[in-house]
C-alpha cells in the first residue's frame, strides 16, 4: 500500500512520524474518514469542511490547501486501486522534538498530514447492514468538546470492546439519561413518520452522515424531530438506527436485550440507507 505522508506518497513500511509528535504524546491531532465507493470519494467537500473546524478550534495550522488535499485523496485511491474502502486522514500538531505540555512554536513547528486508504470490498452490502446491529449501553465518559474530531479514541474503542463483551456489535452512550451518540456514530430512533436524533452541540460529533441522511428524510417526506432521547424510549421505538461515513446508515435491532420493533431492520432505516448510497454516489468525486 502506498501511503502519504507529509508531502511524500511512500510505501507504508517506509513511512515515518517522529516519536515526539504531539499526537503519539497527547493525543493531540485530529482526523478524518472519507468513504470511497464506486471509486468515487463521498461528501469530501463536508468532511474538509469539518477538518478546517476541527483544526481551528484546536489552534493548528491546515497543512495544505483543499485542492490539494482532494488531489492526495485521489491519488491514493488511485494508487491503491480502492474501489470500495475508506481514506483516513490525521493531522496532528507535530513536534519541535521535546515532550511539554505546552504548545510548540507554531512559526518553528509544522503541522504532521498522514493520510491511507483502506480497502473494504462488499462495504456496501455487508451481512450487518442485511442484519442489523445489536447495541448495549453505556455511560459516556468522554470530554466535552465531541465536536471536535479528536484521536483520543480510547473510550470509544473501550466500549466497541465491552459491547463485544456483551455478545454486541456496539455501545451507545448515556449522559444525563439521555443518549448522546454511538462510540463511531451518530443514533437515531424512529416513531411513525419521526426521524429523532439529537440536536447538534458540543455534545457530539457533527456528522457529515448525518446532515446528509437528515435531508433525504425530509425530502422523502420524513419528519425530522432533533431532540434528546433515553434508552427506554429507543427500546420502545419502531425503529433504530445509526449513520457514519463507514456503514452509511445501518439498523439497530436490539438495545440492551431489548428488540427494536420487530427485531429486524426496519423500513425507514433501509429506505434511508438505499437513497443515502444511492445519491452520495452520484454526488461523489
Ligand atoms: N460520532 C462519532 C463519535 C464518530 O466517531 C463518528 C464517525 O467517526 C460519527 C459520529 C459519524 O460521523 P460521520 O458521519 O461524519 O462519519
Amino acid at each position: 500500500r502506498t501511503v502519504y505522508v507529509n508531502g511524500e506518497y511512500l510505501p507504508e513500511t517506509e513511512a515515518k512520524v517522529s516519536i515526539f509528535d504531539r499526537a503519539f504524546l497527547m493525543a493531540d491531532g485530529v482526523y478524518e474518514v472519507t468513504s470511497v465507493l464506486d471509486g468515487k470519494l463521498i461528501d469530501f467537500e463536508g468532511h474538509f469542511v469539518r477538518l478546517q473546524r476541527s483544526l481551528s478550534e484546536l489552534d493548528i495550522a491546515e497543512p495544505c490547501t483543499r485542492d490539494e488535499l482532494l488531489e492526495i485523496h485521489r491519488e491514493l485511491v488511485r494508487v491503491n486501486e480502492i474501489h470500495d474502502g475508506l481514506v483516513y486522514l490525521q493531522v496532528t500538531r507535530g513536534s519541535d522534538g521535546d515532550r511539554d505540555f505546552v504548545f510548540p512554536n507554531p512559526e518553528t513547528t509544522k503541522p504532521t498530514l498522514v493520510l491511507f486508504t483502506q480497502s473494504k470490498p462488499g462495504i456496501m452490502d455487508s451481512a450487518a447492514s442485511k442484519n442489523g446491529i445489536k447495541v448495549i449501553s453505556i455511560e459516556d465518559l468522554r470530554w466535552h468538546r465531541r465536536d471536535i474530531k479528536t484521536v483520543q479514541l480510547l473510550y470509544p474503542s473501550m466500549g466497541k470492546m465491552m459491547a463485544k463483551k456483551a455478545g454486541c456489535d456496539d455501545a451507545w452512550l448515556v449522559e444525563d439519561g439521555f443518549v448522546t451518540e454511538g462510540t463511531s456514530n451518530n443514533a437515531y430512533i424512529v416513531k411513525g413518520n419521526k426521524i429523532i436524533t439529537r440536536a447538534l452541540s458540543n455534545d457530539i460529533l457533527h456528522g457529515i452522515t448525518r446532515a446528509a441522511v437528515l435531508r433525504f428524510a425530509q425530502e422523502a417526506q420524513m419528519e425530522v424531530e432533533e431532540r434528546n432521547f433515553t434508552i427506554a424510549e429507543a427500546q420502545d421505538a419502531d425503529e433504530a438506527f445509526v449513520t457514519s461515513a463507514t456503514t452509511f446508515v445501518m439498523p439497530v435491532v436490539e438495545i440492551d436485550g431489548a428488540k427494536i420493533g420487530d427485531g429486524v431492520p426496519g423500513a425507514k432505516a433501509k429506505r434511508l440507507r438505499e437513497i443515502y448510497l444511492e445519491e452520495s454516489i452520484k454526488a461523489g468525486v
